[in-house]
């Protein structure tokens, strides 16, 4: 976004465009305050963004992380998710780029609902660079009329991780991964992450084994905390939330 800013201004310039280049320098220059952000989100450099080939080879970085995988993965049904989260009082859910794929956002609104009117405190861990654009989250959810008070940022829902009766993982993968924390011959060590393994239950949320991202697998996956809801998150939580509404019918 940046450079293409950049190189509105440039032309501007060629061509004598006073409007081109003051808007390729708006453009630009918020497009690199941006970067600087993210850059910082990720705990990297924007010289090691620019160069590293970060993902460009996704099979030999999988492949390295792959090689300390360890455990299985271990499925779970809408039913027994639903048994899980009615028992649990306190629940945060950590949104990422499959939310946004399946548009899951409102279905999930509702379920944050019904668990509010079950006893359970529902909080939504947001992580910077969760999804494919800066306030990613924040816009989906806001769309959905999730409460602003229940939006958590990332260094404020950590200290509390390990309370959560259960961690709702949406679509989320190289955010929660603990190799950033973990590895470090992980591509991406040192980028802060959510720590959703710290919670005591961990439900994750997934068509089936792709990566994120980074192209890296994912240890949380398969972490004895962990249990996998397999399906479009939206059609998932849509499968959760009518448990609860049986429930509430009987
Ligand atoms: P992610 O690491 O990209 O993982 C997304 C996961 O969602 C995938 O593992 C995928 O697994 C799952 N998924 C996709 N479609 C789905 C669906 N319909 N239903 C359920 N699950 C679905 O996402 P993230 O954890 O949000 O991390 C964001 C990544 O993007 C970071 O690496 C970040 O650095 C990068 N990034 C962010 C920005 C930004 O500005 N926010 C910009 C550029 C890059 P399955 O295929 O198995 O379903």
């Amino acid at each position: 976004n940046s450079l293409s800013g950049l190189a509105a201004c440039a032309a501007g310039f060629v061509i004598n465009n006073n409007v081109l280049v003051v808007a390729g320098c708006l453009v630009g220059t918020s497009g690199v305050i941006l970067t600087i952000i993210m850059c910082k989100a990720m705990n990297r450099s924007l010289a090691n963004v620019l160069f590293s080939g970060f993902g460009a080879a996704p099979a030999a970085s999988a492949g390295a992380a792959g090689s300390t995988m360890q455990g299985e993965l271990k499925p779970i049904s809408a039913e027994d998710t639903f048994a899980v989260l009615e028992a649990a009082r306190q629940v945060v859910i950590i949104p990422g780029y499959g939310m946004a794929v399946s548009q899951a956002q409102h279905v999930v609104r509702e379920l944050a609902e019904m668990l509010e009117n079950n006893g359970a405190e529902v909080r939504f861990a947001i992580h910077p660079v969760a999804g494919r654009m800066p306030g990613h989250m924040n816009v989906l959810l806001a769309e959905a009329n999730v409460p602003y008070e229940q939006l958590v940022e990332m260094d404020a829902i950590n200290p509390m991780m390990p309370s959560m009766d259960v961690a709702i993982v949406i679509g989320a993968n190289d955010v929660v991964n603990p190799a950033a924390a973990r590895d470090k011959s992980s591509p991406i060590y040192g980028m802060p992450i959510i720590n959703a393994h710290e919670a005591r239950t961990v439900i994750c949320l997934k068509r089936g084994k792709g990566a994120g991202f980074s192209g890296l697998e994912n240890q949380l996956f398969l972490l004895p905390n962990t249990r996998m809801l397999y399906g479009d998150a939206k059609a998932s939580l849509q499968s959760v939330v009518s448990e609860f509404k049986s429930l509430a019918n009987t």
